[in-house]
């Protein structure tokens, strides 16, 4: 996993994906456990210029070492599989910012095995993006609900061709569909770049999402910043809905707004805790009535059951001191 917000001597030199922040600075990850990507997206920008996928560049560029076979190939990683079970504190994991989880070409059994690794890691909320709204409801049934499913903007070209501004806007409609058919707390979408006026789209097709993310188009160090009427007509979509929206950094717009949906924090029960290192005790039920895990120098975890699943976990005290903040907040990080 790489962690989005990077420091040199105190100083913040990069935040990275900022959406990833969700639980504040710091919080944010990258999680590959498939890479590569078929779809072969490129933007067409305001001066003529065309921009490569920012995934392509970096896997033919500064990572090519990990791409041998080129960045179209498929990778699958189930070394990294264990990556998001490792890490202890609540986390904004981008799951698979090198490729496209629900791409046709990804195997159902790799797709399941990453689905089941969020499902188990349900201290972290995780956000998937696809271009391939389809492939996002094959796995409906299969979405776990800490899993934020998104969709992103239809790129000019795609599969090696131009798409026009009606397949554009079909593409959309379609993803705004398939959003809509899927039953998980937060259903997003990336409009970065902002490259049309998508706000007629919206409203036509009656669905709400929880979160919407807008950012301008860059080409390198080259950025261009939407028609402001379209950020405008975004804005008023999401406030007359009373949804959320998220300013990627590269946006110039006045204010800014940095908002993230509110969702369900996972329900459980405490049952007690261990004190640190491998075993994990049996639970203890003293006299008073309390039951522990454990003893020594003060809960480094705590064992919890799952409301849901009716599961024992054992989680990261200081992830079950943040719920509780949370929770006192109104669910809010
Ligand atoms: S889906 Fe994402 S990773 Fe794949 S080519 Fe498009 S922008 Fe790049």
């Amino acid at each position: 996993m790489n962690k989005q917000l990077k420091t040199s001597n105190g100083e913040v030199v990069s935040l990275g994906i900022e959406w990833t922040h969700v639980f504040g600075p710091g919080s944010g990850y990258t999680w590959n456990p498939v890479a590569g990507c078929r779809h072969g997206c490129r933007w067409e920008m305001p001066d003529g210029s065309v921009a490569e996928c920012y995934a392509k560049v970096v896997a033919e560029g500064l990572a090519a070492a990990t791409y041998p076979e080129g960045f179209q190939a498929h990778y699958w990683r189930p070394d990294k599989l264990d990556e998001p079970l490792r890490l202890e504190t609540p986390a904004g994991v981008f799951l698979d910012s090198m490729s496209d989880l629900f791409g046709h070409w990804v195997p159902e059994n790799e797709v399941l095995g990453v689905l089941d690794v969020v499902r188990r890691a349900h201290w972290h909320v995780f956000f998937s993006l696809t271009k391939n709204a389809p492939g996002l409801l094959r796995y409906a049934a299969h979405l776990p609900p800490n899993l934020w499913a998104g969709v992103s903007m239809p790129p000019t070209f795609m599969w090696g061709k131009r798409l026009s501004s009606d397949a554009q806007s079909r593409l959309l409609k379609r993803a705004l569909e398939v959003l809509a058919a899927l039953d998980v707390p937060v259903r997003w979408l990336s409009l970065e770049p902002l490259s049309f006026d998508v706000a007629p789209v919206l409203e036509r097709s009656g669905f709400v999402p929880e979160w919407l993310v807008i950012g301008a188009a860059s080409n390198g160090r080259v950025k261009f910043q939407p028609d402001p009427e379209w950020v405008r007509a975004v804005h008023d979509f999401a406030d007359r809905h009373g949804i959320p929206v998220f300013h990627k950094g590269n946006l110039r717009w006045q204010a800014r707004r940095e908002d993230f949906p509110r969702w369900p924090l996972p329900r459980y029960v405490y049952v007690g805790h261990r004190a640190h290192k491998g075993r994990l005790a049996d639970p203890v039920r003293r006299p008073d009535g309390r039951v522990v895990v454990g003893s020594g120098k003060g809960p480094r975890n705590a064992l919890i059951r799952w409301a849901d699943t009716g599961e024992l976990c054992v989680v990261p005290a200081r992830t079950l001191r943040l719920y509780e903040k949370w929770r006192r907040s109104d669910g809010q990080p």
